[in-house]
């Protein structure tokens, strides 16, 4: 439903923004902020996001398909949008003015990012306008030199590259500065038979809107522990846990009390020190403990360190998809998992869940992943024999 009406129309702001609010609603629920802002979630996995498609962009990449399919005019609409919008005029230079719906008016403001990942490969020259078509380096010749030049060649606005072509060169009536400039710089566009073509991206490529939606969103870093989160075998809810770790998005108590929601930042495991990421993650007795003899079911024995050092070590440890290395990461996201469900429980509920608990929950969580792996000559009974 969503994909037709973006293909079809481009959104009005205002539904666009409430459909990312309901979709920001859904993910982290209630009326409250979220906890890591909405662009940023709106990345891709690798770039530190959640994959999801901000609707603005989706939409524009959906709409560039019509722009692709006005410029192949192959198909019965585009065809309609030729001889009814366009007739005469060229599409790249018609004006997007009150007299069009503003559907077709959405379309045509969409050229310009549509120039910027066209390829026009110029053949024989008989399908590119001369003039607006931008074939020549990425550009129309309109668009750099504007009407003075077609006044100049005299050869009318509905004038083919091949009407600059004699003989198998390139031949522009010589009488202006600008015609001058516009032969020297075709010179070095070869003359073939082959068949003018329009690419998306690179060369014989045809538009896709993966192409177009990668192509117009903005770009970021990727960050390198997307692997330690984002794997086909995970566990969705424990690797979203573990994402708002890795963002150090977890509202715990040393943040609560920095925007006075509560008056201590005390650890609820009671240590008596204060609640941090760095704490929770497993300087704090209790989580300590836990984490030890999770990495003890899993063959490590080695001192705790700090997170970024724990980080660190598992993605030294835990790298691809061989068996022992699932296991550290399943255990990982597993003990994060579970030492932030028994804060949150201690926190809001006021219940206590002793340490050895929680490890049998995670060892349940990760053999109950190894169901999923029957195929596998090292399924269930392959994570508990590990364990
Ligand atoms: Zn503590």
């Amino acid at each position: 439903m969503q994909v037709y009406w973006c293909s079809a129309f481009l959104l009005p702001s205002f539904i666009a923004k409430e459909c990312d609010r309901i979709l920001r609603k859904f993910l982290w629920g209630g009326k409250g902020r979220g906890k890591v802002k909405w662009f940023e979630v709106c990345k891709p996995m690798a770039e530190d996001g959640l994959r999801i498609k901000d609707m603005k962009t989706w939409n524009r990449a959906l709409l560039l398909k019509q722009v692709w399919e006005i410029l192949m005019n192959q198909s019965f609409w585009a065809r309609w949008c030729h001889v009814y919008l366009i007739k005469k005029s060229n599409f790249w230079v018609m004006p997007a003015n009150g007299l069009h719906s503003w559907s077709w008016r959405q379309i045509l403001l969409l050229r310009p990012v549509a120039k910027e990942h066209l390829i026009y490969k110029y053949g024989r020259g008989d399908k590119f306008s001369l003039w607006f078509d931008p074939w020549m380096h990425g550009e129309s010749i309109h668009a750099l030199y504007g009407h003075r030049v077609i006044h100049d060649t005299r050869l009318g606005r509905l004038a083919l590259v091949k009407d600059m072509i004699r003989e198998g060169r390139w031949n522009l009536p010589l009488n202006s500065l600008d015609l001058v400039e516009i032969q020297h710089r075709v010179q070095d566009i070869p003359i073939t038979l082959t068949p003018d073509s329009i690419s998306w991206v690179s060369i014989d490529n045809s538009f896709s809107t993966k192409l177009a939606w990668q192509g117009i969103r903005a770009r970021s870093a990727e960050v390198h522990w997307h692997n330690l989160v984002w794997y086909p075998a995970r566990i969705p809810k424990h690797a979203f846990c573990l994402w708002l770790a890795l963002r150090r998005a977890h509202r715990t108590r040393d943040k609560l009390l920095a925007i006075r929601v509560i008056h201590s930042a005390s650890c609820v495991f009671n240590c008596g020190e204060v609640e941090s990421l760095e704490h929770l993650f497993f300087h704090c007795p209790f989580t300590h403990n836990v984490w030890m003899a999770v990495l003890a079911m899993c063959n490590v024995l080695r001192p705790i360190s700090q997170w970024m050092d724990e980080v660190q070590w598992m993605l030294d440890h835990a790298r691809g998809h061989k068996f022992p290395a699932l296991v550290r990461k399943l255990a990982f996201a597993a003990s994060i998992y579970h030492i932030w469900l028994e804060r949150n429980r201690r926190c809001f509920k006021n219940q206590f869940m002793p340490a050895q608990e929680i490890i049998e929950k995670i060892k349940h969580d990760m053999a109950w992943k190894g169901c999923g792996w029957a195929g596998s000559h090292r399924g269930v009974s392959g994570i508990i024999a590990y364990l």
